[in-house]
């Protein structure tokens, strides 16, 4: 492990203006960093401790929504009242990831800049991985790639986004509030993560310097019909083969709106309006979901050993569907 400095950031502005510093990582509750700084897969100069800041709380929000802080911690928004009752798509992703001691530790924020788990991204006595040494080449590609994406992948990364929080987010239209050097601004979940393209060492839309303030919810949470699926190799504690953020607005017996995201299949939470609206003014059923799934789905591309994963997200994201409208 290579030596980096260590500091506790006491406030924002603080934490901003050690951000500036190069080499320097933000750190909150560390259950990703520290595992890829001891493997020196990253090599930090300087880790800001921001775990402190007063950025823990969710609160309601004016116009009806809700504001999660970004060092909340994993367990605390999974089982807050405000989540649990308004948010239950959000909750159910929560506790479907990693273990309780993991969900106890790790952060909103920290889950947001989680890494893929590709095996070659890891392993540093490996030579090709494009998102740790750019040029370096894909491992995967040709590789072991069973956990791998089937949508949106590049030549260079065919890598998966491995949150399981971050799906939820992302069909329930979340916003990520950030400041940076530039100052403070809102970004779509949808727009938050990347594809890999070119580019594939670069994760988020994160400018420089850049810290992550909070995650704000739309007040409609899909209360009513909501389920997150997750399929994966084991029962626990293991990250998504594939898995489906699904919910419904249902009124007299219509879908007035839908949300729905895929996780394990993408560099990031995927997502397409199109299979949503495809929903919405019709009655659930078998039909409408397995267009809707469809619709998902157009123009994947599995790799050499993960062309199940098609299939397998199909009958989930219907499975999901039937089971978010079913629910009273
Ligand atoms: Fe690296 Fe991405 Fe290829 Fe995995 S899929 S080896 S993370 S470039």
């Amino acid at each position: 492990m290579t030596p980096f400095g260590y500091r506790r950031a006491q406030s924002i502005d603080e934490a901003l203006r050690l951000g500036l510093t190069p080499g320097a990582h933000f750190l909150g509750g560390g259950t990703n960093l520290i595992d890829l700084a001891k493997g020196g897969v990253v090599q930090p100069m300087l880790l800001i401790d921001v775990s402190r800041l007063p950025l823990a709380d969710v609160t309601a929000t004016a116009d009806g929504g809700a504001r999660i802080g970004a060092m909340a911690r994993n367990s605390d928004v999974a089982n807050h009242p405000l989540i649990r009752t308004r948010y239950p798509l959000l909750s159910q992703a929560l506790l479907a990831g990693a273990s309780p001691q993991l969900r106890n530790m790790a952060t909103v924020g920290g889950n947001l800049l989680q890494r893929t788990r590709c095996p070659y991204f890891y392993d540093t006595g490996f030579e090709h991985c494009n998102k740790r040494a750019p040029g370096s080449g894909c491992g995967a590609v040709g590789g072991i790639n069973r956990n791998h994406a089937i949508l949106g992948a590049s030549a260079a990364c065919i890598a998966t986004h491995p949150s399981d929080m971050c799906v939820a987010l992302a069909a329930l239209r979340a916003q990520v509030h950030v400041r940076g050097p530039r100052g403070e601004r809102a970004i779509a979940m949808a727009d938050f993560h990347r594809l890999p393209g070119d580019t594939p060492q670069r994760d988020t839309t994160l400018a420089a310097g850049e810290l992550i303030l909070g995650v704000d919810l739309p007040p409609d949470g899909f209360a009513g019909h909501a389920h997150y699926l997750k399929v994966r190799d084991r029962a626990s504690y293991a990250f998504a083969l594939v898995s489906v953020a699904a919910a419904l607005d249902v009124r007299g017996g219509v879908i007035r709106d839908a949300a729905l995201a895929l996780g394990g299949v993408a560099h990031k939470p995927w997502r397409r309006p199109e299979a949503e609206a495809r929903l919405v003014g019709h009655e659930p059923s078998d039909a409408a979901f397995g267009e809707a799934a469809d619709l998902l789905l157009q123009g994947a591309r599995p790799a050499s050993q993960n062309g199940f994963k098609l299939t397998l997200a199909r009958r989930a994201i219907v499975r999901a569907l039937q089971t978010a409208g079913a629910q009273a």
